[in-house]
């Protein structure tokens, strides 16, 4: 049976609630009977993150930093950690205590007793995010699903715990810009649920912009469907019927000697062809811009410093050197 179990807290920017974190998660863990460790990927922050972290280890020994050189993102971040995480179970759990650590119970005891892979964090209530979030994120999973994506949980997030095999399994894909709320799933293992409510935000400000969660929803959309590809060939075939009626139209205008110069159709038919030829061209380009980050193989992160590898900065205030290139 397995008995280590790794905790990774993506963190970026989250001195205020680091506090609130450590003394909450800290009391569950305790708890547990199994061994654990805290791995707290500290995404490039430049506020007091990592002097807090630094300091927390010293009483803390399960705690583990792990630190990027620069700022990578949540989904990279995550990666990281899970990289690095040594556990037969790995739970992954954001920072700012939305999703609350005493589930991590629930999830353990689910694992164990009906031996499954995945145990999913589901929200049952999602009423403390803002109401712009939470219906942005229902239209963005119900349009992926239309557009064939597979095994798209309802409300999709972070908080989960995995098995090693599990673990292992997402290591292992190709994907540069996994989105990891939709790989787990699309693995198929065998998974059980565990719902929660969802919290506000401890402290602290939110991490994702509009612009970061577009950019996920690009990310999730060009690695878990191929029906916006279809779209240019719909549009072409639209185009082209289109294109007989106006033939047949002048055809018969012309027979008929009643030809206007039509100024409006003209405008209306070049700007609309001209916008649709460009978004197809957009939708492409997501994809080969995709395709070319996958060859490039280009790391989404790099690791500055591991805890774990490191007891010197177990004395004195050790604040890594690295700064991250904002
Ligand atoms: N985060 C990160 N890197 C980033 C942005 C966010 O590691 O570039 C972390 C952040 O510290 C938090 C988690 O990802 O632990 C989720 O971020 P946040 O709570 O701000 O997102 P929201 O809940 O508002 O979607
Ligand atoms: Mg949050």
């Amino acid at each position: 049976m397995p008995q280590h179990l790794s905790v990774v807290v993506p963190l970026f920017d989250e001195d205020e609630v680091l506090p609130l974190l450590v003394r909450r998660l800290r009391a569950v863990l305790d708890r547990l009977d199994l061994t654990y460790e805290v791995v707290a990927v500290d995404d490039g922050s430049a506020d007091q993150t990592p002097v807090l972290l630094q300091r927390y280890r010293r009483e803390w020994s399960q705690l583990r930093v792990l630190r990027l050189r620069a700022n990578a993102g949540h989904q990279a971040a995550i990666s990281a950690g899970l990289a690095a995480a040594r556990g037969d179970w790995v739970v992954t759990l954001d920072a700012d205590l939305q999703d609350p650590p005493e589930v991590i119970e629930q999830m353990v005891h689910e694992a164990r007793s009906q031996e499954v892979d995945v145990v999913y964090g589901v929200r049952s209530d999602r009423s403390s995010d803002s109401w712009f979030k939470r219906s942005s994120a229902r239209a963005f999973y119900a349009t992926l699903r239309a557009a064939g994506a597979r095994d798209v949980p309802d409300d999709a997030g972070d908080y989960r715990l995995m098995s090693r095999a599990t673990v292992d399994a997402v290591g292992a894909l190709p994907e540069a810009h996994r989105v990891l709320r939709l790989v787990v799933p699309s693995l198929g293992f065998p998974s059980a649920t565990v719902t929660y409510r969802r919290e506000p935000r401890a402290a602290g400000r939110s991490k994702y912009p509009l612009s970061r969660m577009v950019r996920l929803s690009l990310d999730a959309f060009t690695g878990f469907s191929l029906a916006p590809l279809r779209l240019a060939t719909w549009f072409g075939l639209g185009g082209f019927v289109g294109a007989l009626l106006l033939l047949a139209y002048a055809l018969v205008s012309k027979w008929l000697g009643f030809t206007v110069a039509g100024w409006t159709s003209t405008v209306v038919v070049v700007a609309g062809m001209g916008a649709l030829q460009l978004l197809c061209l957009g939708v492409l380009g997501e994809y080969v811009g995709r395709i070319y980050a996958t060859l490039q193989g280009r790391p989404t992160y790099y690791v500055a410093y591991d805890s774990a590898g490191d007891d010197s900065a177990l004395e004195g205030e050790h604040i890594p050197r690295e700064r991250p290139h904002q």
